[in-house]
């Protein structure tokens, strides 16, 4: 039989630890509580948890300081941050965490919600070590990933929500743990190297369904998200030049977005592939711009046609005076080289507004509306869009 789990709980609370020791047992860990942060290193190498529950605020010592120790150590374990402060600041130090090279699975708020942290629980027992990824291979290979869109609509004073696009996101129903995120998921297809065949499930999907919206009356955009290991394989503007040339739809429909950090990093490979999209008629957004250090003079030699402001920095306009200044100097900055500017992540009226009044051109957000499946998104959209009709005739001509 395998041996139990083990999970250390890194908390000064002994009400929580019983809580969770009482919790984690039921459901068959082998649990050691650790009432004091004083030698994580060395309870971390004695005890071996896979799972550590830490506590961001112990007693002289901070959870900055505990991450270091964990990545001082080695620790392979999955961690999951709990804390009383807020979502910021827990997501701040989930960052810290990973650019430590930790393996952060997750973040809980205090006061504990017990549902919550049996869910983290169960899941991680579900899915542990290699059986994930097992499981994710076999679902991209009988072709069980699925995709949302997330409608993406033109900023303009009228008020109207006009949608221009669709960005289109990968989906995986997990048969016992139910949806995982593709924060999750995708690092491990990157890692077990079938990235490229889920990312050709997820473009068939994004062509069929311009295919079937065309059929309605929809020229929509779809934005399709390109990991960096996909962008440095020299085939691929070739690849989906060739799956949009055998459809019905144009280059022109399907935008390529790659984050930030890809393209700067892949060098030359990066701005080959990045090139070779826009010769072939493709849009090219870079994603989740703020997030990285960019250099101003790469972002001017890269082909993009848009930049996509970050969410996080989105949500923090109503927030942060300096977010507002940031997201107005990235709008200047973009249109001042040519390019057209995307906000995701608006969550509410007011930022809303204040994308608008500073000229940010698009935007998606759960306020507009959250990702959506085919058959909601045909709910969504408006039945008919007849400005669009002369569009299709010419494209179905083409066929
Ligand atoms: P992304 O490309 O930046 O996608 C936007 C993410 O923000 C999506 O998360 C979307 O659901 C979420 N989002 C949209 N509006 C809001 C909002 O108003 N508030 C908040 N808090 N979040 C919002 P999702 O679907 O979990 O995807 C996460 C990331 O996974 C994506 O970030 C993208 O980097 C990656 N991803 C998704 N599908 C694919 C794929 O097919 N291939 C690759 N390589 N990466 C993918
Ligand atoms: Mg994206
Ligand atoms: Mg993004």
């Amino acid at each position: 039989m395998a041996r139990p789990k083990r999970l250390l709980i890194v908390d000064d609370d002994p009400g929580i630890v019983a809580l969770i020791e009482q919790l984690a047992e039921s459901l068959g860990f082998d649990v050691r509580p650790l009432g004091n942060a004083a030698d994580l290193s060395g309870d971390c190498s004695a005890f071996l948890p896979d799972l550590i529950v830490l506590d961001l605020r112990m007693p002289g010592m901070d959870g900055a300081q505990a991450l270091r120790i964990l990545a001082d150590s080695g620790s392979e374990a999955e961690i999951i941050l709990f804390s009383g402060a807020d979502a910021r600041v827990l997501n701040s130090a989930a960052r810290l965490g990973e650019s430590h090279g930790l393996r952060i699975r997750g973040v809980l708020r205090k006061p504990v919600d017990l549902e919550d942290l049996e869910s983290e629980l169960k899941a991680f027992l579900g899915c542990s070590g290699s059986s994930l990824g097992d499981e994710l291979r076999v679902a991209v290979s009988d072709g069980k990933i699925d995709v949302n869109y997330q409608p993406k609509i033109r900023l303009n004073d009228t008020g109207d929500w006009q949608v221009i696009g669709l960005e289109v996101l990968a989906r995986w129903q997990h048969p016992t743990r139910g949806p995982v995120s593709p924060v999750e998921f995708i690092p491990i297809a990157e890692e077990l190297g079938i990235i490229r065949d889920l990312t050709d499930l997820v473009l068939d999907q994004a062509i069929a369904e311009s295919e079937r919206l065309l059929g309605v009356g929809h020229r929509l955009q779809m934005a399709v998200n390109l990991s960096p290991l996909v962008l440095s394989d020299p085939k691929t503007p070739d690849r989906l030049a060739s799956r949009i040339a055998k459809s019905a739809i144009e280059p022109q429909q399907i935008i390529v977005e790659i984050t930030e950090n890809a393209a700067m990093s892949e060098g030359v490979d990066a701005i080959e592939s990045l090139t070779r999209f826009r010769l072939k008629g493709m849009e090219l957004s870079m994603d989740d711009f703020g997030t990285a250090y960019s250099s101003l003079v790469q972002l001017y030699r890269m082909p993009f046609s848009e930049l996509k402001i970050d969410k996080f920095l989105v949500l923090d306009i109503e927030r942060s005076d300096e977010a507002c200044v940031i997201v107005r100097s990235v709008v200047d900055l973009a249109h001042n080289l040519g390019l057209s500017v995307c906000a995701e992540g608006i969550e509410t009226q007011p930022v809303l507004q204040y994308l608008r009044s500073i000229g940010c051109d698009h935007g998606q957000g759960f306020l507009i509306s959250k990702p959506l499946t085919g058959e909601q998104l045909m709910r969504f959209l408006p039945r008919s869009a007849p400005n669009e009709a002369a569009n299709i005739a010419a494209v179905m001509g083409r066929h």
